[in-house]
């Protein structure tokens, strides 16, 4: 906590802004303790905060920053894109909803698939994105982790899955249940 209380500005604490619960800038208010945060510090304290170890959500990204040693980490599966061969819609349909993930995140999927190393050892990692449709598990994230699994077979390295997931994109479909029995949307 050392480091936090060198930087933090004692007037800033319980910082109240009208029609907004967090300052703008480069400080947010602690969603644990109220305590006015410098948003870079938290970043740098893996996005716990230092006075009540409250924990911020991490993107895939930086969960593989914090993880794999600088540098050394390769993508892979990233082209891997989901489809809707059902054309299925609710309130919202179901494209509507890939493509307002696609522009949150940049990302064709949830899941993040690659190599680096930890130390030195070489190690694949594949990483969920809460962002991403809640992290939900839809065809490309099991693909992409049963490719994640081929690959450290493949290198006989350790594989490190980062669940970080609201469970699966499961839909049943009732005409085709009835048929074929359960059917599973991507
Ligand atoms: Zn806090």
């Amino acid at each position: 906590m050392g480091w936090f209380n060198s930087v933090k500005n004692p007037k800033l604490k319980n910082v109240k802004r009208q029609g907004s619960s967090t300052p703008v800038g480069i400080w947010k208010k602690c969603n644990g303790c109220s305590e006015i945060l410098q948003t870079d510090k938290l970043e740098q304290n893996a996005n716990v905060c230092p006075f009540c170890d409250h924990h911020y959500r991490m993107t895939a990204e930086s969960r593989i920053d914090l993880i794999m040693d600088e540098g050394s980490f390769e993508e892979f599966g990233q082209d891997l894109e989901t489809q809707n061969p059902l054309e299925f819609s609710d309130k919202v349909s179901y494209d509507s909803r890939l493509t307002k993930a696609y522009n949150n995140t940049s990302k064709k999927d949830g899941t993040v698939c690659g190599v680096g190393q930890i130390n030195g050892r070489e190690t694949v990692i594949a990483c969920m994105d809460f962002r991403f449709m809640g992290g939900s598990m839809g065809v490309v994230t099991g693909e992409k982790i049963a490719l994640a699994m081929d690959e450290g077979l493949k290198r006989k390295a350790p594989v490190i899955v980062v669940s970080c997931s609201g469970g699966a994109r499961l839909f049943i479909i009732r005409d085709y249940k009835k048929e074929n029995g359960y059917y599973a949307l991507d």
